[in-house]
């Protein structure tokens, strides 16, 4: 056996890591908080793209390629997308290859719906439970790995931080038992971060909550950069759902659902008055500002409405059946009979850690795919793009991953102890701290400040007074607090939280434009003069700072 590749998180992109270094004869190590069953993966609804053209539509990887460039405004590295978007034909006859139940049309070939953004049919779909599909068939190729022995998995285990040596090079992680709540330090000649969205830190979106961001916030307090992260996409059609946001799919609008909103008395299709050619399935930023628009304006949280009440029985059993069933199991709206009220809700994070085009982030040994990371989306992601990267570029990290990590050597012991005790110190530390401000609503006022500062319309003063109050947080709340009722390494994490929603402030604060998803209402141009530039936002154990790099010129 060769030498061992450690993962953090099991999802999409988790899972194609491990597969493809468990297929070259590496030990993978799986960590994950929770088994793969419950990875956000698996809320996945509407589908995967890629240009397999079998509706006749003359579509091509190059058309798919400028779609998700101009999507993402020209922020996305172009190398990068253009591997991404030549793959994806061959990602799903893979899939469909290992057991996924694509829908398929009457010649037996994949079926392909519209979605956000893309001027062809393009989105490969499982009903409406994609991401279901295709981690039930991940994870049973996994299985066999693991029957194998060249895969371990420690579902239940959550990162705590990584072990590094003097030259920042990184040698394993210390993860947390769940159950038991012993530390653990778990070897790794090279390592893969795939820990998803940064949901925890925002608290109310569509995306799973045991996502808490804490691994991307130690990465980062460590000194990873984040890059765009200002970038947040307000998915335009969520519903308020015990809490958190429910996702009514993009692939209602992509069967033919409406938006609409009541004027004088009637509805206005306001997406297909202003935009004939697009509609409903303009890209995500567009249609979110339009409803912001219409709400503040009217003041009403449930103004706009999506009908599907005009789509045939058929579309909505055999196409859009879990979403129906979600509807009237969450909601209390059965989506067949009478419009879903819905209002924009954060989605998706196109910033995160930053990597090279072979997802190798600037620590040696160190590699992040999926959601936690940033590549292929810019400034917004189209739907279906997403299923796509973490798929792909968690196969990219895994190849980087091995070849690096081929013939080097790793003194891990020494390390590996060290790293857990200065952790079990850190915690004595805030333990004797005289603080005892309740975790839960210092976390509440974190996600609180994010929200207000960061919506879909941001401008300076309200980002400024939104890293005032952080730092206020910081230093009055965060910094030497212990609430005893919750669990040490909560405690723990609260700092990186805190440090990585300022560098998202930060980012945002430092472009004065507005772009895809980041739409300021003080600058509200397009400026590519001096922002046609990914922001990238680093820790050096002090303060954040802000820069804006170079996109690598195109091939
Ligand atoms: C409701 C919904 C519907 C969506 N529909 C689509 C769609 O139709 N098409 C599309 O392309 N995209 C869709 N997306 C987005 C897409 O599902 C995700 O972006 C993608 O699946 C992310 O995969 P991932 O592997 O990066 O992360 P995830 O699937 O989120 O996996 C993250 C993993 O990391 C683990 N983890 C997290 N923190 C820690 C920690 N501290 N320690 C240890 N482990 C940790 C988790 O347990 C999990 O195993 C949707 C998202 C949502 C929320």
């Amino acid at each position: 056996m060769n030498q061992t590749i450690l993962i953090i998180g099991a999802g999409l992109a988790g899972l194609s890591a491990a597969l493809t270094a468990a297929e070259k004869q590496y030990q993978v190590l799986l960590v994950s908080s929770m088994p793969s069953e419950r990875a956000q993966s698996v809320m996945a609804e509407g589908g995967i793209n890629a240009a397999l053209d079998t509706k006749g539509e003359d579509d091509s990887v190059e058309e798919h390629f400028k779609d998700t460039m101009a999507a993402g405004v020209y922020l996305a590295d172009p190398n990068a997308v253009s591997a991404l978007t030549n793959a994806a034909p061959g990602i799903v006859r893979h899939l469909a290859a290992l057991g996924v139940v694509f829908n398929r049309d009457e010649h037996g070939s994949i079926d392909l719906r519209n979605f956000g953004g893309q001027k062809k049919k393009r989105t490969a779909f499982a009903m409406s439970s994609t991401g279901k599909q295709i981690m039930t068939a991940l994870i049973q190729e996994v299985r066999k790995k693991e029957a194998e022995g060249n895969i371990i998995r420690y579902s239940d285990h959550s990162f705590v931080s990584l072990i590094l040596d003097e030259q920042k090079r990184c040698l394993g992680c210390v993860a947390l038992d769940n159950r038991t709540q012993e530390l653990l330090s778990l070897q790794g000649d090279a390592i893969i971060v795939a820990s998803g969205g940064i949901n925890g830190l925002f608290g109310r979106t569509t995306g799973s909550q045991q996502n808490t961001g804490v691994a991307a916030a130690e990465l980062f307090r460590l000194g990873v950069p984040i890059a765009n992260g200002e970038f947040i996409q307000y998915h335009p059609t969520t519903a308020a759902c015990f809490g958190k946001r429910l996702l009514i799919s993009e692939a209602a609008r992509g069967e033919g659902g409406r938006l609409f909103t009541v004027r004088n008395g009637k509805p206005w299709y306001f997406m297909e008055e202003k935009y004939p050619e697009m509609g409903n399935l303009m890209p995500r930023d567009v249609i979110s500002r339009e409803i912001w628009r219409i709400m503040s304006a009217s003041g009403g949280p449930t103004s706009v409405f999506l009908d599907m009440t005009h789509l045939p029985p058929e579309v909505m059993e055999k196409r859009l059946g879990d979403l129906v069933e979600d509807c009237i199991t969450y909601l209390h709206v059965d989506p067949r009979k009478e419009p879903v009220p819905v209002s924009p809700g954060i989605h998706y994070f196109m910033g995160g850690l930053q990597v090279d085009e072979q997802h190798r982030t600037t620590f040696p040994r160190l590699y992040a795919a999926g959601e936690c990371c940033y590549q292929y989306h810019g400034a917004n992601r189209l739907g279906g793009n997403s299923t796509l990267g973490a798929l792909y570029g968690g196969g990219v990290a895994a190849r980087s991953a091995t070849q690096d990590a081929a013939g080097c050597t790793n003194d891990f012991k020494k390390y590996g102890a060290q790293a857990v005790e200065e952790i079990r110190q850190k915690v004595a530390s805030l333990q004797a701290g005289n603080r005892h401000f309740p975790l839960p609503g210092i976390r509440a006022e974190l996600s609180r400040i994010l929200l207000n500062s960061l919506g879909i319309v941001r401008n300076g003063p309200q980002m400024e007074a939104g890293i005032t109050a952080l730092d206020r947080l910081l230093a009055e709340k965060v910094v030497r607090n212990y609430d005893p009722t919750s669990g040490p390494y909560e405690n723990l994490n609260l700092e990186s939280l805190c440090l990585l929603g300022k560098a998202l402030l930060l980012s945002a604060c430092n472009r004065r434009e507005s772009r895809g998803a980041h739409t300021r209402g003080d600058y509200p141009d397009r400026n590519d003069a001096e922002y046609l530039k990914y922001s990238v936002a680093r820790y050096d154990g002090k303060k954040v700072v802000v820069r804006l790099e170079d996109i690598p010129e195109e091939r």
